[in-house]
């Protein structure tokens, strides 16, 4: 497990970005993290890794925004407002998750039977302060564990 804090956006932001630089075809990354813990904030910085050029919002709305325009596929989940994990296969969520891209999944707790087994948990708690966060990285499967010690090396 590796823990990074941030103390501002920009600092979460750019741990973001040095993830999305180490992500590659067919990654899974879920989050979890109260409304403002920083996941969409997060996804914006993964998101730059992998230059995308395209402006991220939450796709709360719209479930999955897909983003084509960096060095691989970005395809954003946000699972907040769906009501059953049955969703999931009307949108072809497993054809993302194993597909061309890298997935990036907000809420993903509130389904964690339907994630992928192997996929790098990331957990945004406040901290102390207004701007503190606590971002805790999990890794389940030998492939998020590489991806934790590049990491490690590079935070
Ligand atoms: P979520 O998607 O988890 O609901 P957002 O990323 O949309 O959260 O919003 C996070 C909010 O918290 C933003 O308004 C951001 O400016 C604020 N914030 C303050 N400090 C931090 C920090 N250290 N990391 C991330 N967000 C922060
Ligand atoms: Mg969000």
């Amino acid at each position: 497990m590796l823990t990074i804090k941030t103390h501002d956006p920009a600092a979460t932001r750019a741990f973001g970005r040095t993830l999305g630089r180490l992500l590659g075809k067919g990654d899974v990354v879920c989050l979890t993290g109260d409304l403002g813990a920083g996941k969409t904030l997060l996804v914006q910085g993964i998101a730059a890794g992998l230059g995308v050029s395209d402006d991220v919002t939450s796709p709360t709305f719209t479930i999955l925004q897909v983003y084509e325009t960096g060095r691989l596929p970005l395809y954003h989940f946000d699972l907040y407002r769906l009501d059953s994990p049955e969703e999931l296969d009307n949108i072809g969520f497993a054809e993302y998750t194993g597909g061309d891209g890298a997935a990036v999944i907000e809420w993903a707790d509130k389904f964690p039977a339907a994630m992928p087994e192997e996929h790098l948990l990331i957990e945004l708690n406040r901290g102390d302060g207004e701007s503190d966060r606590r971002i805790q990285l999990t890794p389940a499967g030998g492939r998020y564990r590489l991806l934790c010690e590049e990491l490690s090396d590079k935070c």
